[in-house]
């Protein structure tokens, strides 16, 4: 399989990874909901990200924030997310919802209820 390549709305940032995902995360949490992303996971070193300016943001209303999301500087879109503190497995979040249209078709989606963690 070849690798997928997700972007923002103006291309400006660009998030390659190297095969589909084994499912799709679909987070009821308030920052989830907020931003209007669905999520694939990878392995951080499989994210490969090309930009051309993000902003981030780490959420302070957690004790513990455990991720920085990455957004273009430009158009606004949310790309991706970036563990900020040891996690077990390691991994990276791309938006699901940046890849071209039918790309993910078929992958399972999994409903997750952060909203009560
Ligand atoms: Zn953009």
């Amino acid at each position: 399989m070849s690798g997928l390549t997700a972007s923002c709305a103006c291309g400006a940032v660009t998030v390659s990874v190297p095969r589909r995902p084994d499912y799709i995360t679909d987070c009821n949490c308030s920052l989830c909901t907020k931003l209007g992303t669905t999520w694939v996971y990878y392995a951080p070193e499989d994210v490969i990200v090309d930009e051309n300016g993000l902003d981030s943001f780490v959420r302070s209303d957690l004790a513990e924030a455990y991720l920085r999301t990455f957004r273009c500087a430009t158009c606004g879109c949310v790309t991706h997310w970036r563990l900020i503190r040891p996690y077990e497995p390691p991994r990276a979040g791309v938006n699901a919802q940046l890849f071209e249209p039918g790309a993910l078709d078929g992958i399972e989606i999994r409903q997750v209820d952060g909203r009560s963690w």
